[in-house]
């Protein structure tokens, strides 16, 4: 179960739906293992990346996110000195569903740093997944779904997301 306060929520929803149309990121921290998680927003260098090594970096930020690496770290270095820990990340989708896509699935072996077909190396790492839909397809732009995933043992599966 993925705990979030509704002002993170809520503030990821913004972040989304301004940097459509491109997916916007960011990290999930905790102060207790299982507790109340708090949304630290990072910046999605995949569009930069793709403009520079097309090659390397086939999709645009409208298909995908890469966490700038500074934010991870200095996110991470602002969690462990308050005892907290870097426990997910968030992302969202654009113009479709809130789902695991395969492409997230192999971004979770970056973020782990493992190799296809191992077990993830932080199996409790969360994933939450928004689906944003523009204004051609919905009138309004706006936040349609969100999704939860986490590794059950064998596979990234949905888990329950419990705004508070
Ligand atoms: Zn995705």
């Amino acid at each position: 179960m993925l705990c979030i306060a509704r002002r993170d929520f809520e503030r990821i929803c913004a972040q989304a739906l301004a940097e459509y149309p491109h997916e916007c990121c960011g990290l999930l921290v905790e102060k207790v293992p299982g507790g109340v998680v708090t949304a630290h927003a990072c910046t999605n260098v995949q569009q930069q990346r793709h403009e520079e090594d097309p090659k390397h970096y086939p999709r645009d930020a409208g298909t995908a996110y890469l966490i700038d690496a500074g934010d991870q770290l200095r996110i991470a270095e602002v969690a462990e000195k308050a005892g907290d820990r870097v426990s997910g990340c968030y992302h969202s989708h654009i113009d479709c569903a809130a789902y695991f896509s395969a492409e997230d699935e192999r971004r979770t072996w970056i973020f782990n740093s493992r190799e296809a077909g191992d077990d993830p190396d932080d199996p409790d790492a969360m994933y939450l997944v928004l689906s944003v839909c523009g204004e051609e397809v919905c009138l309004q732009r706006k936040v349609q779904g969100y999704k939860c995933f986490a590794w059950d043992g064998n596979r990234y599966a949905e888990m329950g997301v419990e705004i508070v």
